[in-house]
């Protein structure tokens, strides 16, 4: 049996995950996704890796990224799906998206430093597998290492968001860019978890029809950041604005994850899925007979 499962979206080391390409693949396929894409924050640095993992454990492959957006005020993130890992805009538009993070991560330790809590900034880049990548996450895994929090769901609501210590307010990528690089690379351009937004009702409807606007043509319903409820009102938004709609687990790190790789209610049958429209740029994997 080889029952269809799709899981758009995770993280490696590459950005804020902990494992390597090769070991998410193996994990989702033991989990038994069919169609995965690798996800990390702003780096495709990972995409070649983790479509010659997938392709020898049998899993067909769709190229992946979860841009950083700045949409009014707030962080928004783009998933890219299916793109070419190889388009030289896509790559200079995400190495200038995550050119700030290091300077940041600075301001973000003297601001953590002044509430007391010291070190932050070299104990955060251990966990960086990716030193250019550094991120609230990895801060928030030493914010667990020393104690200061029992876990990083408690980092996140104590700390590194608005309002509280270790938050510094950054500009990321705009809409326009974040959607048109991907869609210039032959991708599809998703939004990613939007029940996760602090938006109101016209805010967010400046964001779809702004986002459709530039061409993006996905969005994702079914992640492991929403619950039913949510899933059910971005079913109904994805109907709405004619949008396809994507499936994905947002998965990091065992044992910090809630959602497990491919672990997730299927996608509600009235929906366009991404996969539909992205049919011909997915790697399929050699078949066996
Ligand atoms: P950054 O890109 O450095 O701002 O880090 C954002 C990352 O922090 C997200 O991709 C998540 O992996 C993680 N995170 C976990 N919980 C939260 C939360 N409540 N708010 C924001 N980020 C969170
Ligand atoms: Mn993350
Ligand atoms: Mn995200
Ligand atoms: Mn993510």
């Amino acid at each position: 049996m080889n029952t269809f499962n799709a899981d758009l979206h995770c993280h490696s080391v590459v950005s804020d995950g902990t494992l390597t390409p090769e070991e998410l693949a193996k994990r989702a396929k033991d989990q038994g996704v069919t169609l995965w894409s690798l996800t990390d924050h702003d780096e495709i640095g990972g995409q070649v890796r983790a479509a010659a993992a997938a392709a020898a454990s049998g899993m067909d492959y769709l190229t992946g990224v979860e841009i950083s957006v700045t949409f009014l005020h707030q962080t928004v993130h783009i998933v890219g799906l299916g793109f070419d890992a190889h388009n030289s805009a896509l790559f200079e538009g995400l190495q200038r998206t995550r050119g700030g993070r290091s300077q940041r991560a600075l301001e973000m330790a003297d601001d953590l430093a002044r509430v007391g809590i010291r070190g932050t900034f070299e104990g955060a880049l251990k966990y960086a597998g990716n030193p250019n990548l550094i991120s609230r996450t990895h801060f928030a895994r030493y914010l667990v290492e020393t104690g200061v929090c029992k876990d990083t769901y408690e980092v996140f609501r104590k700390y590194l968001t608005e309002g509280k210590p270790g938050f510094i307010e950054h500009r990321w990528a705009s809409l326009k860019d974040a959607v048109q690089w991907i869609v210039q690379a032959g991708g599809m351009a998703v939004i990613a978890h939007p029940a996760r937004y602090k938006f109101s009702a016209n805010e967010e409807l400046a964001l779809f029809t702004e986002f459709k606007g530039h061409g993006g043509q996905g969005v994702e319903v079914v992640t492991g950041s929403h619950s039913v409820a949510d899933a059910a009102t971005y079913a109904a938004s994805a109907l709405e604005f004619e949008l396809a709609a994507s499936r994905g687990s947002d998965f990091h790190s065992p044992g910090e994850s809630r959602t497990e790789l491919g672990a997730l209610p299927d996608l509600p049958g009235q929906l366009t899925p991404v996969w539909e429209l992205l049919a011909d740029r997915i790697q399929y994997a050699p078949r066996v007979n």
